[in-house]
C-alpha cells in the first residue's frame, strides 16, 4: 500500500502565501497534505501536474447557494471555477430557522431581492427543520461536492420570531429574547456569525422592504452584540447612507460602523465596490476600513474583480422587455420572435420605443434604460470588447437596430454586457488591492438569470495578473486562498501546507480564463440559469479527491459543512 492516497506530481506549488512559487509533488493522506516536496513513491492515484500551477483550492466568501446546495451536489458554477468552499447565508437571506409551514415567508425575503426562481426553491429543496441547529445537522448529511459555511440570516430570524410582524414592526423584548436565543444556539453550532441587508436594493416580489430591514439600529447593536459574546462576523449589505451625496449622512452611518466594531469585538465585512455616482464615497469605505483597525477593530471589505455587470439577451432578458412595444413582440415563441424582428415595419416600431419609450422605475439588477456607449456584446471574456455606441456609429446605424443586427446574426446567442454603475478599471484596481479587502463577491447561486460573476478568480489571474501584470501570479492566489480563509476563520484551507486540508487546484496557467457563459434550463421545476467556466482547469480536488479532472465531475462528493471555531 502507498503512503500517499494521491501524488499531483511535477506542478509548480503557488502556496497561497503569496511566496515565490516552486516545482514540488504533493502528496495528500487522509484528506490532508501529507508531504510537500520529492514524492518517489507512486501514490495510490497520481496527477501529472507538469508544466501546471498547484494552487489551494479558491475560497468564495459572498455566495447565496442556499437554496443550490440542495439540489446541485456538484456546487456549480463556483466549482466549475476551481472554489472548493463557498461561504453562503449572505446579506440576511438564509433558508433557516424557518419552520416548513413558514416556508413561504422565507422565499418571500429570498426570491426578488437574490434573484431565485420560488418555483425552483419550492421544488427543490425538503424542509426537514426548524432551528438552526436542525439546519446545520441537515447540511451536514447533504451530500456535497465542495465545503460550504454559512451565516445565521437576519430576514430568516426575523421572520422566525416574528411572522407577518417581521416585514412592519420592530421587535419586542420578547421577540429580541428569541432572536438572541436563536443566535446564541447557531453560534455554537459553527455558524460564522450573522448576516443582514439594510439596503434598499433588496425587497421582496410585493414591492415591501425584506424582513431584516424593517429593524432599527438598537436591534443590530444587540443581535451582534450577541454574536460577539460567542466570537463570529457581522456580514451586511449596507445602507443607502453609505453613497450618498451628503457627507454629514455618510460620516453618521460610518460612527455607527466604528461603534459597532469596537464595542462588540465582531469583525464587520460587507461589499466594497468602486460603484456610485458619488466617488468620495467609496473612497471613504476604504478610509473606514483602516480608521476601525486604528481603534482596535476589525472590518473588511468584499471586493470584485470586475465590478458587477449583467447580462442581457434574446433568449432571456432585455433591458426593453419593460416597454410595451416590445411586449407583444417578447411574448412570442423565439422563433416568431426572430421573424418579426426581420420584419421591416415591426422593427422600426420597436426601435422608436426602444430609443424614447418609459423604462420606468429598477432596483438593484433589474434592467433600466441603456446607455450604449456601456453596452457591449461579450464576444471575448479577457479583451475588452467595443460598445454598442461605437459599433452603431460605425455601421451608420442606430444603437438598437445594431443590437439587433447583432442577436439575428448570432441566431440570438449572444449576451450583452451591461455595468451596474459606472466604475473604471482604475477603481477596480485600487478597491481590490488594498490590503483590507478580499477578492471574493461572486454572489454565486444568486441573480441566476442576469448576472453571472462565479469567473471572477479566473478574471483575476487571467486579467489582472497574466494580461495586465498588476500583481505577481503569487500575490493573486494569495488573494482568493489565504487571504479569504483568514478573515472568514477558515484556520485549515486556503494554503499548501503539510496538515492542511488538501482542497487543490491544478490549474495550466496560460489558459486560463472565463469562458463565455451559456443559458440553460436545469434548475428544479425546469426554471434557468445562467452558468460559466473557466477554461484551463486541469483538476480540481476537494479534501484530496478529484471532484473534476479535464472538467468533468467525477461524481465524487467530499464537500463538508463547515463548523466555524470547532475542530473537525
Ligand atoms: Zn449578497
Amino acid at each position: 500500500m502507498s503512503t500517499y492516497d494521491q501524488v499531483i506530481r511535477g506542478g509548480t506549488v503557488i502556496d497561497g502565501t503569496g511566496m515565490a512559487g516552486f516545482n514540488a509533488d504533493v502528496g495528500v493522506k487522509d484528506g490532508r497534505i501529507a508531504k510537500i516536496g520529492r514524492i518517489r513513491e507512486r501514490g495510490a492515484s497520481e496527477i501529472d501536474a507538469e508544466g501546471h500551477i498547484v494552487t489551494p483550492g479558491f475560497i468564495d466568501g459572498h455566495t447565496h447557494m442556499d437554496a443550490q446546495v440542495h439540489w446541485d451536489t456538484q456546487g456549480s458554477c463556483s466549482s466549475w471555477n476551481g472554489v472548493t468552499t463557498a461561504i453562503m447565508g449572505n446579506c440576511g437571506f438564509t433558508i433557516a430557522p424557518s419552520s416548513a409551514a413558514n416556508a413561504p415567508l422565507v422565499i418571500r425575503n429570498l426570491e426578488r431581492a437574490e434573484d431565485i426562481s420560488p418555483a425552483a426553491m419550492k421544488a427543490g429543496i425538503q424542509w426537514s427543520w426548524e432551528t438552526f441547529p436542525e439546519y446545520m445537522d441537515m447540511l451536514d448529511k447533504l451530500p456535497k461536492g465542495i465545503n460550504y459555511g454559512t451565516y445565521i440570516g437576519h430576514s430568516a430570524l426575523r421572520t422566525w420570531a416574528m411572522g407577518e410582524r417581521a416585514f412592519e414592526q420592530q421587535a419586542t423584548p420578547d421577540d429580541m429574547k428569541r432572536m438572541q436565543d436563536q443566535i446564541r444556539a447557531a453560534m455554537r453550532v459553527g455558524a460564522l456569525g450573522l448576516s443582514t441587508s439594510r439596503s434598499m436594493h433588496h425587497e421582496t416580489a410585493d414591492g415591501r422592504p425584506v424582513a431584516s430591514r424593517v429593524a432599527n439600529w438598537d436591534e443590530i447593536r444587540a443581535l451582534v452584540g450577541t454574536v460577539g459574546e460567542e466570537g463570529g462576523l457581522f456580514e451586511l449589505a449596507h445602507e443607502e447612507a453609505n453613497r450618498v451625496a451628503d457627507p454629514a449622512v455618510r460620516a453618521e452611518y460610518h460612527r455607527r460602523l466604528i461603534d459597532l466594531a469596537v464595542d462588540s469585538g465582531v469583525t464587520i465585512t460587507g461589499g466594497l465596490l468602486p460603484m456610485g455616482t458619488v466617488r468620495e464615497a467609496w473612497e471613504e469605505q476604504l478610509t473606514l476600513l483602516d480608521t476601525i483597525a486604528a481603534r482596535g477593530g476589525r472590518m473588511f471589505g468584499q471586493s470584485h474583480s470586475r465590478g458587477i455587470n449583467t447580462l442581457a439577451s434574446f433568449e432571456t432578458y432585455l433591458p426593453f422587455d419593460r416597454l410595451e412595444e416590445w411586449k407583444a413582440v417578447r411574448s412570442q415563441p423565439i422563433e416568431e420572435q426572430k421573424r418579426l424582428l426581420r420584419d421591416p415595419q415591426v422593427g422600426s416600431r420597436l426601435v422608436k420605443a426602444a430609443l424614447h419609450g418609459d423604462y420606468g422605475r429598477a432596483i438593484g439588477a433589474e434592467a433600466r434604460k441603456p446607455n450604449y456607449k456601456k453596452m457591449f456584446p461579450f464576444f471575448s471574456t479577457v479583451t475588452p470588447n467595443p460598445s454598442i455606441a461605437e459599433l452603431a456609429e460605425k455601421a451608420g446605424i442606430d444603437p438598437v437596430t445594431c443590437i439587433i443586427d447583432i442577436a439575428l446574426e448570432r441566431d440570438f446567442k449572444i449576451f450583452f454586457v451591461q455595468p451596474v454603475a459606472d466604475c473604471t478599471e482604475d477603481d477596480v484596481l485600487k478597491v481590490i488591492s488594498h490590503p483590507r479587502c478580499v477578492m471574493t463577491f461572486s454572489d454565486s447561486g444568486a441573480h441566476v438569470s442576469q448576472i453571472s460573476d462565479c469567473t471572477i478568480h479566473a478574471h483575476l489571474l487571467a486579467y489582472w495578473t497574466r494580461e495586465k501584470q498588476a500583481f505577481t501570479l503569487e500575490e493573486a492566489v494569495r488573494m482568493i486562498t489565504l487571504a479569504p480563509a483568514r478573515e472568514f476563520g477558515l484556520f485549515d484551507r486556503g494554503l499548501i501546507r503539510e496538515g492542511m486540508t488538501a482542497d487543490l487546484n491544478v490549474i495550466d496557467y496560460a489558459k486560463f480564463r472565463p469562458e463565455l457563459p451559456q443559458l440553460v434550463y436545469d434548475l428544479p421545476a425546469g426554471a434557468r440559469r445562467l452558468t460559466q467556466r473557466s477554461a484551463g482547469i486541469k483538476a480540481t480536488l476537494v479534501a484530496g479527491v478529484p471532484l473534476f479532472i479535464e472538467g468533468q465531475y467525477t461524481g465524487t462528493l467530499p464537500g463538508k459543512l463547515i463548523r466555524a471555531r470547532l475542530t473537525d
